[in-house]
């Protein structure tokens, strides 16, 4: 299917398909940027928070690095304080000593509390003195150290050497002062006994002090002792030492203390101090062992040095908590930064899209309908004017065509509106594949369908297509959840060529089709100028309608119908006439089509089947028996109510409903067979006849024909025209009124105006004869006086009145 079916007209399609495009690209373009700005926000955040967490972490590492290097200093400071104070110990208590060389122990304490040594010294366990008793000595040594003990003596009060044993000299303690008397050596302890006699003697030689770690019960302590001389000072040999010395002066301190206090506030930190010089060799730790990689060693230049071992961050990002939670944030923080941006552009983006797709829709729903897709009267007047416009640039010819679906507004009054939308639908559909792809069908609502034609010369073409459309409705539609095929004809008005406006084509192409409803529709009329005259009197007829039924201004006329055999006057077919007030007398063809669509025919009809069935009760009582037929339309036949108006007619006139024939069309009744088998039926119940009106002009089926209650068929008058001008229509009547008799009916020739004619029925043996040969119309009183006079023949004679 072209453009030209589906969518706007071909210059807007162009256009509009060109911005779409525009619009499109311009899009996709956005989403695009959108997406690489959405990127490159991750890309950047995901760098800040790398270079971020690394600066962190080299901050930190720095800092680490820094406060190591500070905390190791503190460190190493704060032992080098705690080697002073023992020191300033060892110094005044080696002065003291050397000034009272035979001081007794109290006098010593009294020294000790006045320097408050324990007070001040935390890491100090004891402190003292200790001289070298020779053997020769012990006894006295030990005696006096009984009598006055400045230390604990073994069990007994005795003295006794610890560790026991016979030696050339001891080391003995005679004062000082201990923090933990438990833990504090006997009096008999002999110092150069244990590990430190090496060293005290090596002191003493060199008169310098000396550091040696000893264990005291499982506690290991540093023994700092240095050696006393007479004279306070130092004698320059080894010699002049030995002979000048006096003893020692120790003290004992725990250096878990000492480097515990070192490193408080440095958590994670590990200290070690370690003394190397002359014989001394002595190392401390820390109790806690960091795993540092990390160390710092300070050489407090007094012989000691200091190690600081800690972890120190080295920078990684990863190993690093802050930086890799700063990292880890900060990736995140972008990812959701970019996602927000990709979420909203494109959400953004989304939503112009939906609101393109919107625009496109409503664009396209606003040009076309939406019932069968055809482009709607605002595409239609828009194709037109793009038609017209061609035809004046280029000379070409185009026509409208308005096609219309006869009796539709039954379709929906009697099988409802998805049935009547499932039968537009279907037209449309047989619509398109009936024109050609260059032809445009739109709907213009209701069953109104336009086709628009266009070529160099149109000629008969409008007309060609107009037959093509009438003659592929006249197939039956088959429609879901309709049980029988359904009969629709169309009829269509023309307008071609130039005009003014496209709704000065589509008018006179409504002109025409009104016409061409008028002319008994199932046809096409091509529009002329003179003919909206015609539809201004059409339009006038319609609106004076409304008051006709009221205004007393139907009458009946009654045409006779003879017995074909003897032309025996046996019934009167009665034809409603309507008296204009202003424009006289007019005839049914013109007003029943305005009735049946205004639905006027119900009423108006149920007053001929009262008047009608009262002028032949009125007949019957003056004696003559005339079967009176009453027209009945398809808009009648499709309401229950046509039941009750016969019983009604026939009540209120109290004629025998032998005599009452009601006439319905083919095309009435095959637009839905079964109800109106149904309501025949009932009205056959009744007593009354029924005659098939106009036979041949509809399907004349035998099939059909079997299911109705049907008593006669009426042929058609153009058949009956038709006789001996061709072989063809003669065989035509032949099959019709020889179907009528294989199903046992009456059958009834309509039209008939020549003597031939009736010889040819007659060859025929149909029944019944009607036409103006024998009779015309006429009005009850013509009829009485001409046809029922007691004593007048009931054969016409002479010309029939009108
Ligand atoms: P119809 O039912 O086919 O009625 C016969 C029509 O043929 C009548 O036209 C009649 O005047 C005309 N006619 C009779 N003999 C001849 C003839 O020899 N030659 C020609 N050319 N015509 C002849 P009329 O009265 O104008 O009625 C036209 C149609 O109007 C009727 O066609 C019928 O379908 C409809 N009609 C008339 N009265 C009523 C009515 O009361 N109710 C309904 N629903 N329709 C009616
Ligand atoms: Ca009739
Ligand atoms: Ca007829």
């Amino acid at each position: 299917m072209s453009n030209n079916r589906d969518g706007a007209p071909d210059a807007m399609v162009g256009a509009r398909s060109d911005l779409d495009a525009v619009e499109v690209g311009a899009r996709k373009r956005q989403l695009r940027v959108w997406r690489g700005v959405a990127v490159a926000v991750l890309v950047v955040g995901t760098v800040g928070a790398m270079l971020a967490a690394g600066s962190v972490a080299r901050n930190d590492a720095d800092q680490s690095r820094r406060s190591f290097a500070a905390a190791s200093a503190g460190v190493a400071s704060t032992l080098q304080l705690a080697i002073q104070h023992e020191d300033d110990l060892i110094v005044s208590g080696a002065a003291y000593l050397a000034g009272n060389p035979n001081g007794s122990n109290a006098q010593f304490l009294q020294w000790a509390t006045s320097v408050q040594a324990l007070a001040r010294y935390p890491e100090l366990q004891d402190f003292g003195n200790a001289v070298v008793v020779p053997a020769s000595d012990l006894s006295a040594f030990a005696r006096r150290a009984e009598m006055h003990p400045w230390a604990p003596l073994g069990p007994n009060g005795r003295f006794e050497v610890v560790p026991p044993g016979r030696r050339a000299y001891y080391c003995f303690g005679t004062v000082g002062q201990v923090r933990n008397a438990e833990v504090g050596a006997p009096a008999g302890y002999d110092f150069c006994a244990t590990g430190l006699g090496a060293a005290l003697f090596a002191a003493r030689d060199s008169g310098e002090g000396s550091y040696a770690p000893f264990t005291v019960g499982k506690v290991l302590e540093l023994g700092v002792a240095t050696p006393i001389y007479r004279g306070g000072v130092v004698p320059g040999t080894v010699a002049m030492r030995r002979s000048a010395f006096l003893g020692w002066f120790g003290t004992s301190i725990r250096p878990d203390v000492i480097l515990d206090r070192a490193l408080q506030g440095h958590p994670g930190l590990a200290v070690a101090m370690a003394y190397q010089a002359g014989g001394s060799n002595a190392e401390f730790r820390s109790n806690n062992h960091a795993h540092g990689d990390h160390s710092a060693t300070t050489d407090l230049h007094n012989g000691w040095t200091v190690t600081v071992v800690g972890v120190v961050a080295t920078g990684g990002v990863l190993t690093h908590p802050n930086a890799f939670g700063l990292l880890l944030a900060g990736f995140l923080l972008s990812m959701l930064l970019a996602a927000l941006i990709y979420v909203l552009a494109t959400g953004r983006a989304r939503a112009l899209r939906l609101v393109g797709d919107k625009t496109g829709q409503l664009r396209h729903q606003a040009l076309h309908d939406a019932l069968s897709g055809l482009p709607n009267r605002a595409l239609i007047t828009d194709r037109i004017e793009q038609l017209l416009a061609r035809s004046r640039r280029n000379g070409t010819v185009g026509a409208a065509l308005f096609v219309d679906l006869d009796e539709f507004k039954n379709v929906n009054d009697t099988l409802g509106h998805a049935a009547g939308d499932r039968l537009l639908q279907a037209v449309a559909a047989r619509l398109i594949t009936t024109l050609r792809d260059v032809d445009t069908i739109g709907r213009m609502g209701g069953d109104e369908f336009v086709v628009l034609i266009e070529g160099a010369t149109l000629e008969r073409a409008p007309e060609l297509v107009a037959e093509r459309i009438l003659e592929v409705m006249r197939h039956p539609f088959e429609l879901d959840g309709v049980g029988t095929p359904m009969t629709v004809t169309t009829s269509i008005g023309i307008a071609a060529g130039d005009r003014e406006q496209p709704g000065d084509l589509l008018r006179d192409a409504d002109v025409a089709l009104y016409l061409a409803k008028a002319a008994g529709k199932n046809c096409y009329e091509v529009f002329r100028p003179e003919m909206e005259a015609n539809v201004r009197r059409r339009n006038t007829l319609d609106f004076d309608l409304r008051a006709a039924l009221k205004g007393d201004q139907f009458h009946l006329a009654y045409q006779p119908i003879y017995d074909l055999a003897d032309l025996t006057l046996i019934g009167v077919e009665a034809l409603i006439r309507w008296d204009h007030p202003t424009l006289g007398e007019i005839q049914p063809d013109e007003f029943i089509p305005l009735l049946e669509s205004s639905g006027q025919i119900i009423d108006v009809g149920r007053w001929v089947l009262h008047e009608a069935c009262t002028q032949a009760a009125a007949w019957r009582d003056r004696g003559s028996n005339l079967v009176v037929s009453v027209n009945v339309s398809g808009r009648q036949l499709d309401r229950d109510a046509i039941v009750d108006h016969v019983r009604e007619a026939l009540r209120a006139s109290s004629l025998d409903p032998a005599m009452l024939t009601i006439e319905v069309t083919e095309t009435a009744v095959m637009r839905n067979i079964d109800t109106s088998a149904q309501r025949l039926r009932q009205l056959k119940g009744l007593g009354i006849q029924i005659a098939i009106d106009d036979f041949g002009t509809g399907y004349s089926s035998l099939a059909y024909l079997q299911r109705l209650p049907v008593d006669c068929l009426k042929i058609d008058r153009t058949f009956i025209n038709a006789i001996t001008e061709s072989s063809e229509s003669d065989a035509l009547i032949h099959t019709l009124v020889q179907l009528g008799k294989d199903l046992g009916l009456k059958t009834l020739a309509e039209g008939v105006e020549t003597p031939g004619q009736v010889d040819h029925l007659r060859g025929e043996n149909v029944n019944e004869v009607q036409g103006f040969l024998l009779a015309r119309p006429l009005d009850p009183t013509t009829l009485e006086t001409q046809l029922l006079a007691p004593n007048r023949p009931t054969t016409p004679t002479g010309h029939p009145t009108a």
